[in-house]
């Protein structure tokens, strides 16, 4: 796929890059990625992603923008309160580049359901997606990129376990449903810590498709807000695993 003048000169900060380059960019517009959640992840990934060239980007989410997810969801505006998120950000998407083949599936993604992207993108907010995606993921050797955030703390994980032997998979970082799960709308979440975590998910992709860098298979990386540090936990594949050990 040849670049034109114009995605020459769009693309030309990554071009630099020489982990990226010119091939790199190719790579980005002949990729495709299926982001689930347009919420306070999924919406700074696929800002980044779309900025990035990535070339076919599927959105899923079947919420609509409430007033209160202004304050972190800052691909939406006022206007959008009350209208479909996955269509929202879609638009927002095909506005930063027209080239792109942006598709909005105003659905919940659940068992069954069929993502097409060569990259699953976990930006969902609740343990039941998140489970049906890495089982998904695993079974059709996919690799997903994992982010979560909660109160002042993010953390973001890139999962290939149907691809990487020995490479542990979400189940294997977290078994079941933890019990002291809480949707964000009832701990509270500080903004830019989901623009970090959202960020931070399009930069693993952005590695998973130019081969750049390590991605964080088999490593979480996690963010602290409040004292302003980051570290990184090595994850292990759970011999049990009831995922990727059967
Ligand atoms: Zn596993």
């Amino acid at each position: 796929m040849r670049l034109t003048p114009q995605q020459l000169d769009r693309h030309r900060r990554h071009i630099l890059l020489k982990e990226v380059g010119g091939p790199g960019v190719q790579k980005l517009r002949a990729a495709s990625v299926s982001i689930i959640g347009a919420g306070a992840l999924g919406g700074p990934c696929a800002m980044y992603l779309a900025a990035a060239g990535v070339g076919a980007i599927e959105i899923w989410d079947d919420d609509t923008v409430e007033r209160s997810n202004l304050q972190r969801q800052v691909q939406f505006t006022d206007a959008d309160v009350g209208h479909s998120k996955s269509e929202r950000l879609a638009a927002r998407l095909r506005a930063a580049d027209p080239d792109l083949t942006i598709t909005a599936i105003p659905c919940r993604f659940a068992p069954g359901e069929t993502p097409t992207g060569a990259i699953l993108i976990d930006a969902s907010d609740n343990f039941e997606t998140r489970f049906a995606l890495n089982r998904l993921a695993h079974a059709s050797r996919r690799p997903l990129v994992s982010g979560a955030a909660s109160g002042w703390t993010g953390q973001v994980s890139v999962f290939a376990s149907g691809i990487r032997p020995g490479a542990p998979c979400y189940q294997c970082w977290v078994p079941e449903v933890p019990p002291t799960a809480e949707a964000c709308d009832e701990v509270g979440v500080a903004g830019p810590v989901t623009g970090l975590t959202g960020s931070a998910m399009a930069l693993e992709a952005l590695k998973l498709i130019t081969g750049a860098g390590e991605p964080l298979i088999g490593r979480l990386l996690l963010i602290d807000g409040l004292s302003g540090a980051a570290r990184t936990l090595n994850l292990k594949q759970d011999q049990q695993c009831p995922v990727c050990k059967v």
